[in-house]
């Protein structure tokens, strides 16, 4: 009998107007898609993501506050302590730079950036950061790349998720231990460039992701994502890397394991 891939969704949104956790997963949920990250973007959702892990079987979540949402932290990050002694914490994030937007200052970017990579090195937990830049400049890229240096350098860990660089920046993360996530974009025709990007990264460094609500994957582009469709997205980075679905699946759900310090991957 031909096994089932078992995928892991690295990371995704979820929000109280997506209804109870239960019904919610029960409409998405493929056979492939058996493990999934709830992602916190601010404290509230960090909130709905710990909700939604402690009830959902082979689910975590991450709490952290993204870029857009830095110049509202007005009090500083104590208030994310009330995480800390979950079990399913496993990550801090999101968090990061955002120059495309712009939505909050670079410098409060960068200070909420850096409170936050501290909290994980304290927490002895990875970091899941976004990082996304103008048009054709680097600064984004540049500034993270100066604290995230000094933060491997003391033994802290990070994925770049829903990345979307050159293969320049892929590899200079990689030198640093970096894991990069690969969302739908991969999937979009005029997404060459992330094509490119993933032909560069090793499998053992790969994690599949959807960021839904957003960025579903051809052949659902336009539509609410959701984390079922994350299958379409482990198909197109199998086809890049010259690998079938099943060993994408086996591989990133390995990676996901070791990158998020999950215990018990059983054996297949
Ligand atoms: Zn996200």
């Amino acid at each position: 009998m031909k096994e089932i891939m078992k995928l892991f969704d690295t990371h995704f949104h979820f929000y109280d107007k997506n209804g109870e956790p239960e019904e919610y997963w029960n409409e998405i949920k493929i056979p492939e898609l058996e493990y999934v990250l709830a992602v916190g973007a601010d404290f509230e959702e960090s909130k709905v993501a710990r909700d939604f892990a402690s009830k959902i079987d082979n689910s975590w979540f991450a709490a952290g506050v993204h870029p857009h949402g830095a110049d509202e932290i007005k009090d500083g990050i104590a208030c994310f302590d009330e995480f800390k002694n979950d079990d399913k914490l496993v990550a801090i994030g999101e968090i990061g730079l955002d120059y495309f937007y712009e939505n909050s200052e670079r410098e409060t970017q960068k200070k909420i950036m850096e409170l936050f990579l501290e909290q994980a090195l304290k927490l002895n937990l990875p970091a899941i950061v976004h990082c996304r830049d103008q048009n054709d400049k680097d600064q984004a890229y540049l500034d993270a790349f100066e604290m995230l240096k000094d933060f491997s350098k003391d033994g802290g860990q990070f994925e770049l998720h829903c990345f979307a660089g050159t293969p320049f920046w892929a590899e200079n993360f990689l030198d640093l231990g970096a894991y990069l996530g690969v969302t739908g974009i991969v999937t979009f025709p005029a997404a060459k460039n992330i094509r490119d990007s993933v032909k560069v990264i090793p499998l053992d460094r790969l994690l599949v992701e959807t960021d839904s609500p957003y960025l579903a994957p051809v052949p659902h582009r336009g539509k609410p994502n959701n984390p079922g469709y994350v299958i379409e997205v482990a198909k197109k980075v199998a086809e890049v890397k010259g690998i079938t679905a099943d060993e994408c699946a086996k591989i990133t759900t390995k990676n996901a394991f070791e990158f998020f310090r999950i215990e018990g991957l059983p054996e297949c």
